[in-house]
């Protein structure tokens, strides 16, 4: 919902001040319209029904897992193609997604604790960054969204269900549309999701990370690491010529300082590429035990030359980074009947998908 257009509606229409923040709370706690809006006068409804769109985005394609994971590629006014999704935790089963609290939120009807219902936003359409293992990397690069289009991704599953966490590892490097996804995350908690219990996560875009270290929200900061050494890093991840190593390490530690919370690695294991003994020994001299949380990621596979390391591999990967006295998980792999990692509906160009330009 474009707040900025509703605002602007309801003055045209003469309404007092008061209203927009009553639509916004109906919409926030998860509303599938504006006639559901019963303290609102029902001539006011029909005229916001026909003024203002009750979501920035349409729906073009939603995939359920068995899981519960639910996952919907979207396309904003203009025709881009965005991707979020819904990731659905037992109670007890709430590790694993990497950058969430961990905890528990939220209670059922019936008083017991649900498990952590988790959203995963995008923040632009395509990205232009262009690592080499990543879908949406090999996609043609669309624009930043608005902070609505990021809100309307996160409305969208609130009417599904309620939802706790948040982590931008969507489409897109969110550091490159900072402002908008502050915005959106200034609005989430209304949604049921805290600013503690949101994540931003970055290939390493060192001005947005030192903005989020000035940022007083106390959100949560990820690195997408993927490598320790310099030029294997670089390999997969271009942008590392732009952001060296070194320098993205620091200021994840400045991070760290001013924040007192500890940054989560993403590191997506590739078979033969970034899995081996000698690398996790890299790894664990690389990252401070007391400032980094490593998550290993088993790679989705696209249609890219990489495949997944193996189970075995993976374990003896975080066997290896504990012993070194790291913290290191394996992520839940969630929804993988549907496609849901990073970019791979919108580049799988199923029937009925418009020409995303993938
Ligand atoms: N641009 C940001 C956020 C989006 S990607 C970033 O890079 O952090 C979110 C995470 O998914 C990143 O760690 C990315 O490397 C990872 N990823 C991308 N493609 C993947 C795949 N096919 N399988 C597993 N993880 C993938």
């Amino acid at each position: 919902m474009d707040v900025d257009l509703l605002r602007e509606h309801l003055a045209d229409l003469g309404q007092p001040g008061y209203r927009l923040g009553q639509v916004w709370k109906w919409a926030a706690s998860g509303a599938p319209g504006f006639a559901a809006m019963t303290n609102l006068p029902l001539a006011l409804r029909d005229a916001l029904a026909e003024r203002v769109p009750f979501s920035t985005l349409t729906v073009e394609r939603e995939a359920r897992a068995r899981d519960g994971t639910v996952k919907v590629l979207f396309s904003t006014a203009d025709g881009r193609p965005i991707e979020a999704v819904l990731m659905r935790y037992e109670p007890g089963a709430a590790r694993g997604g990497g950058a969430g609290s961990g905890r528990e939120a939220g209670r059922r009807a019936d008083g017991r604790r649900a498990g952590r219902r988790s959203l995963c936003l995008s923040s632009q359409s395509g990205c232009p960054l262009t690592c080499s293992f990543c879908a949406t990397g090999r996609m043609k690069f669309g624009r930043n969204l608005t902070v609505w289009e990021i809100v309307d991704q996160a409305l969208h599953f609130r009417r599904l269900s309620e939802i706790d966490h948040c982590v931008f590892m969507g489409m897109g490097e969110p550091m490159m549309n900072l402002d908008a996804v502050l915005d959106a995350c200034r609005r989430l908690p209304d949604l049921g999701i805290t600013n503690r219990r949101t994540a931003i996560s970055t290939v390493g875009w060192i001005p947005g990370i030192r903005r989020l270290v000035q940022e007083p929200m106390p959100i949560r900061l990820a690195l997408s690491l993927h490598a320790a050494d310099e030029a294997l890093r670089s390999e997969l991840m271009p942008v590392n010529d732009r952001h060296p190593l070194p320098e993205v390490i620091a200021a994840c530690e400045a991070f760290y300082g001013a924040k007192r919370r500890k940054v989560f690695v993403e590191y997506v294991m590739l078979a033969g590429v970034n899995d081996s003994h000698v690398q996790a020994v890299a790894l664990a001299a690389l990252l401070d035990r007391r400032i980094f949380k490593v998550n290993l990621i088993p790679y989705n596979p696209t249609d890219s030359e990489f495949s997944g390391s193996s189970p075995r591999a993976i374990e003896a990967f975080r066997f290896e980074l504990e012993r070194r006295g790291l913290d290191a998980t394996v992520r839940l792999t969630r929804g993988r009947d549907i496609d849901a990692a990073c970019g791979q509906l919108a580049a799988s160009g199923t029937p009925g998908d418009r020409d995303h330009g993938a």
